[in-house]
């Protein structure tokens, strides 16, 4: 069923059906915008395993009504426990601030619904080839089509980015990691503790890591980090010895990985622009951002910039909008980039292995309420 709403004589060109993607195109629809998002993959799915999300994107989802569909089939673990070298160094619960954690595919369905509910028109196999800071879009096919904003959404190696010759810096992280959903067996550990989030660190004779985190009753999303330099322990599918030999509490799990007919290894890619937009192109999620996943916060930081990008696109005049982004960003980048620097820090030290890490500072991000009009002059008054 389509939510009818009036329509405000302005249309969108979106690249990328990704969590940025759908976030900013449904925002955008529920103000009044004709909004065509172009993925250029056949389908229209979510690749990845498990994601966690926290208070910054659990409010966008609120507020662009997708928040009950995602709620259906995630959940909020009891703690999130670090261990080191299989000795339990912190549980953290973050003080009572929501988060949660679910699949990918689930959120990428729930977020596709809400989109298509709105009135947002998706093509797939339409890849977006280039963008016109004036206002245009051309596609693979050679279409040009012609838009009031172009959204950039599409993620790490973005041809919108790039065609529009943005500034950048692009630089990779020693590590990376493999991701994996599994059924829940519940086998691995003790009961009390297979509900929480545990991020295993093995630091001694060699990094490897394993990142623990149920999903729902039924599935289980593993990661599995080690240095990109380290051939034994990236290789494809994973080194069943090597893990359960380090690992051996998590054989269970681990042998479901083992035979995964899709094992992926992926680095960690910084993305740092001089601008997210450029007359009406703006850049939202990783094609703006990309960070290290330490502190969990790539798609949070997509979402909540892709829902107050459509926010301050909305209030600006027809005329207006290239200057409206140009404020967008002014405001709404100093967050992300401070989460960005923490993030890599944390990455390149490793320093999430100590525990209690979750201080504060790191969740600035977490705790930001994007969808709070006075949340800038809230920062002010703190400043
Ligand atoms: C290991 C790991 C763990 C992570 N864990 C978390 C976590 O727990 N919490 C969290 O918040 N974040 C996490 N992140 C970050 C998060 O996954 C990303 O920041 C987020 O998915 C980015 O979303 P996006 O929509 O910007 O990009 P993408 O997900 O990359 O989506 C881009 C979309 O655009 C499409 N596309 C690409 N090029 C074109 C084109 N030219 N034309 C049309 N379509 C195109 C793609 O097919 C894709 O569908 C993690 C990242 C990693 C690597």
């Amino acid at each position: 069923m389509t939510t009818t709403v009036e329509k405000n004589g302005r249309h969108a060109e979106i690249a990328g059906a990704g969590f940025a993607g759908l976030t900013a195109a449904t925002a955008l629809a529920q103000r009044g915008w004709t909004v065509r998002v172009h993925e250029k993959g056949a389908e229209l799915r979510e690749q990845g395993a498990g994601i966690v999300l926290w208070h910054n994107s659990l409010k966008v989802l609120k507020a662009i009504d997708a928040y009950d569909r995602v709620m259906a089939d995630s959940m909020t673990p009891p703690w999130y426990e670090t261990r080191r070298q299989h000795v339990s160094v912190s549980h953290e619960d973050f003080g009572g601030m929501p988060w949660r954690t679910m699949t990918r595919p689930h959120l990428h369905k729930a977020l596709l619904e809400t989109a298509l509910r709105s009135g947002v028109e998706i093509h797939t196999g339409s890849e977006v080839v280039a963008a016109d800071p004036r206002g245009g879009i051309t596609l693979a096919s050679g279409e040009v089509l012609t838009a009031d904003l172009v959204v950039g959404a599409d993620g790490v190696r973005s041809r919108v980015r790039d065609s529009v010759g943005f500034e950048q810096e692009r630089w990779k992280s020693r590590d990376g990691i493999f991701r994996f959903l599994v059924p829940r067996s519940r086998a691995e550990l003790g009961e009390g503790e297979w509900d929480n989030v545990i991020d295993f660190w093995n630091l001694e004779p060699r990094y490897l890591r394993v990142l623990y985190v149920p999903c729902n009753e039924r599935e289980l999303y593993i990661a599995l980090g080690a240095p990109r330099a380290d051939e034994q322990a990236t290789r494809a599918p994973i080194d069943l010895d090597l893990w359960t030999g380090t690992f051996p509490e998590l054989a269970p799990v681990l042998r479901h990985a083992h035979v995964s007919p899709d094992p992926r290894y992926y680095g960690y890619q910084t993305t740092l622009l001089e601008e997210w937009s450029r007359g009406v192109v703006g850049l939202v999620g990783d094609a703006a951002h990309a960070m290290c996943p330490a502190l969990a916060q790539g798609a949070g930081c997509a979402m909540a910039n892709a829902y107050t990008l459509a926010v301050a696109a909305t209030e600006a005049d027809r005329d207006g909008i290239a200057e409206a982004l140009h404020a967008w960003q002014r405001w709404e980048r100093p967050i992300t980039d401070r989460c960005q620097r923490r993030s890599a820090d944390f990455a390149a030290s490793r320093g999430m292995a100590r525990g209690d890490q979750f201080t504060l500072e790191a969740l600035e991000t977490a705790l930001y309420d994007p969808t709070n009009p006075n949340r800038h002059a809230l920062a002010l008054v703190r400043d």
